[in-house]
């Protein structure tokens, strides 16, 4: 059984962590779209640079959206059960994706 508590500061930090990293890649983006390149080939980079900024940030952004419910899900006492099949949800698995919300069989699906 992992306590609550533990479950809470791992997702808090994990969000903080996640939120610096989708803000930095905005910033980055933004700062790029300020200075454009007059080198055509430089502006190609620079576009391929901002896609992989944007693919960050959404993946950052996503991943929060999961751990906010997970932790809606710890204030409702609801951490750790299979939103799917309502059992309780591998250690091993949650200890990997803390804000696993199915159990490894369910995730499958
Ligand atoms: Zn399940």
């Amino acid at each position: 059984m992992i306590g609550a508590a533990g479950v809470r500061e791992t997702l808090q930090l994990r969000r903080e962590e996640l939120l610096k990293r989708a803000d930095r890649a905005r910033d980055d983006a933004a700062h790029r779209r300020e200075a454009v390149s007059p080198d055509f080939s430089e502006q190609a980079a620079e576009r391929q640079n901002d896609d992989v900024l944007r693919g960050i940030e959404s993946a950052a952004r996503s991943e929060l959206a999961q751990i906010d419910a997970a932790l809606a899900r710890l204030e409702r006492g609801e951490y750790g059960v299979c939103t799917r099949c309502g059992n309780d949800i591998e250690a091993a698995r949650l200890t990997a994706i803390p804000y696993a919300d199915r159990c490894q069989s369910c995730a499958g699906h």
